[in-house]
Formats: C-alpha cells, sequence, structure tokens
C-alpha cells in the first residue's frame, strides 16, 4: 500500500495577522455586509463570549442593529460605534411590538440602503421567530443572510453543567415551548407521546404554564420522581438554578418563583449537574461569559 503523504500543517497553525488578540480576525475574508440587506443573527444565551465571529463581524460593520429583549445589554458593547441601535421588544409593561411591525421596519431600514442586523437571543430559528422574519424579507425581495446562535436550551444548559444528550441517560432529546401565541400551554402538543417520546424535553418559555404541563407528563405515564429543573440567566453572572420533580413541581412553585428567562428541563439528564456544575462563584467574575 503506498505510503500516505506526510500532512501539511493544519491551516490555522500559520500565522496570517498579528500573532494574538482580535487583530487577526481582519486577514480572515469575512463575507461582506452589503448596504440594503438584513443579516438575521443569533447572539447566544447572553454571555458575550458566546458569539460566533460571523455575529461579532456584522456588528462591526452593520449600520443599525434592531434588537429584542433578550439581547444581554452588554452584549450591545460590542457594537461598532456609531451604529444606531433600535430596540424591538417589549418595554415597561407596554405591548410588544407587532411582528408585522418589525418585520416592516426591518424591510424599511434596508430600502434606506442599510447595512441591518437583525440581532435576536440564543438562535434565531429556535423559538425565534426567525424563521417568520426571514419569509416575510423574501417575500419583500430584501436579501438576507442567517448566522445561527447558540441556544440557550442547549448552551444555556451546559452552563448549568447539564449536558442535552448523554449516552447514559438519553438518545434524544425534545425541544418545546411552554406556551402557545395567547399564553397558554399549547393545546396542539400531544403531551401523553412527548411523555414517553424521549427521556428529556427542554421547555423553552415553559415556567408560568410548568405546574399543567408537569400534570400533563405525569398523565401521561411520566414518573412523579422525574427530576425537573429551572434554569435561569442561563450564561450570565446570576444564573441560578431550582430543582425538583413533576410530583413535587406545582407544590414546589407555590413557595419558589425561578428568575426569567429560563430553560426548563425534565429528564434526569440534570442529575450529572451533580458531578459537572462548573460555573461556579469565582468564574462568574469575567464579563465574556
Ligand atoms: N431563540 C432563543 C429562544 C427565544 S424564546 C434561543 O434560542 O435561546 C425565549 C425563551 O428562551 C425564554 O422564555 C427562555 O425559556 C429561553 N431563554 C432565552 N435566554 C435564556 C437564558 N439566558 N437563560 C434561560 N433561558 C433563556
Amino acid at each position: 500500500m503506498a505510503k500516505s503523504p506526510a500532512p501539511s500543517p493544519a491551516p490555522w497553525i500559520e500565522p496570517k495577522g498579528s500573532v494574538s488578540g482580535f487583530a487577526r480576525l481582519d486577514a480572515e475574508t469575512f463575507p461582506d455586509f452589503t448596504p440594503g440587506t438584513v443579516w438575521l443573527v443569533g447572539a447566544g444565551p447572553g454571555a458575550p463570549g458566546l458569539m460566533s465571529l460571523l455575529c461579532y463581524h456584522a456588528m462591526q460593520t452593520c449600520d443599525v442593529v434592531v434588537y429584542d429583549a433578550l439581547v444581554n445589554p452588554d452584549i450591545l458593547r460590542w457594537v461598532r460605534v456609531g451604529a444606531e441601535l433600535e430596540y424591538a421588544g417589549k418595554r415597561g409593561g407596554k405591548p410588544s411590538p407587532k411582528q408585522r411591525d418589525i418585520t416592516l421596519r426591518l424591510i424599511e431600514l434596508a430600502a434606506q440602503g442599510k447595512r441591518v442586523l437583525r440581532l435576536k437571543g440564543g438562535d434565531p430559528f429556535m423559538f425565534g421567530r426567525g424563521g417568520e422574519e426571514a419569509q416575510n424579507l423574501a417575500n419583500a425581495g430584501v436579501t438576507f443572510r442567517i448566522v445561527p446562535g447558540i441556544s440557550s436550551g442547549i448552551g444555556g444548559l451546559a452552563y448549568a453543567g447539564i449536558p442535552a444528550t448523554h449516552r447514559d441517560t438519553n438518545h434524544s432529546v425534545i425541544f418545546l415551548t411552554g406556551h402557545d401565541a395567547t399564553g397558554a400551554m399549547p393545546a396542539n402538543v400531544d403531551w401523553a407521546a412527548v411523555a414517553t417520546a424521549s427521556p428529556v424535553i427542554v421547555m423553552y418559555m415553559a415556567v408560568k404554564n410548568t405546574p399543567e404541563i408537569a400534570d400533563a407528563l405525569m398523565a401521561g405515564g411520566r414518573e412523579a420522581d422525574c427530576p425537573i429543573t429551572f434554569v435561569s440567566n442561563a450564561t450570565l453572572p446570576h444564573q441560578s438554578v431550582l430543582e425538583t420533580t413533576l410530583g413535587k413541581a406545582r407544590q414546589f412553585l407555590e413557595t419558589n418563583t425561578p428568575p426569567t428567562p429560563a430553560i426548563v428541563v425534565v429528564g434526569k439528564v440534570s442529575r450529572w449537574r451533580e458531578m459537572l456544575d462548573w460555573y461556579v462563584e469565582g468564574l462568574r467574575e469575567s464579563t465574556v461569559g
């Protein structure tokens, strides 16, 4: 058999720009942020260090950022000086702007020839309405790019020492939202099927409806001693975690209020936290993650 040739040095070993620091980014060919286009970007769950390089590049080259409530203000400090910041979330009890108005605004800004950075928490396509916004942009003939982000339901859990999957506990995971457009527990979810379909269920926007959801899962055959864990403000210095079981959840929530935003995890996978809870006091001093 022919001897395979010696491997060439990995490209990342070659110094491309200055040897250290962010200046090296300048040596990379980032995609152009063309005027009159929209980038729909996930900023990750909160910690600025969990942004992607494309997200950072977009922040450094955009003209305007249209951001949601879940985007950590610390992340906005990374936007270039001079870019406009527009808030598109709920504020001070006022109703949130209609999705339609936000999309129309994006189209309007793009028509003005701006480089529009639409910044969302986590991943834009994970319960973030990114799909709807992208569809509307496509319908309006606006050129767009999607930059995925780390979703709170995966990356946020990692900061609480909870792997979304682990070979000893689960070979599948279900992601679902705990409330529908009216705020109620979603009726079009087959809760009995969900109860048995996967050992791990990761729920977004689910704190308020947890008692009903826990009942529905138990009615569907899920054991009462199954752990349920609330990971609040994941990846941020004030992250907190509360743990109980499905059977005790209703009573637990009468005396405990998980701060929001929170991810709710059902399943034994959260038991790995006992060993893997790594985001501890001293590590929370970093402003990056
Ligand atoms: N696109 C986002 C989710 C938007 S829906 C993502 O991929 O993460 C909003 C829900 O996300 C919140 O109700 C909460 O369940 C969850 N969430 C977002 N950021 C969070 C955080 N830092 N910690 C815990 N949950 C978070």
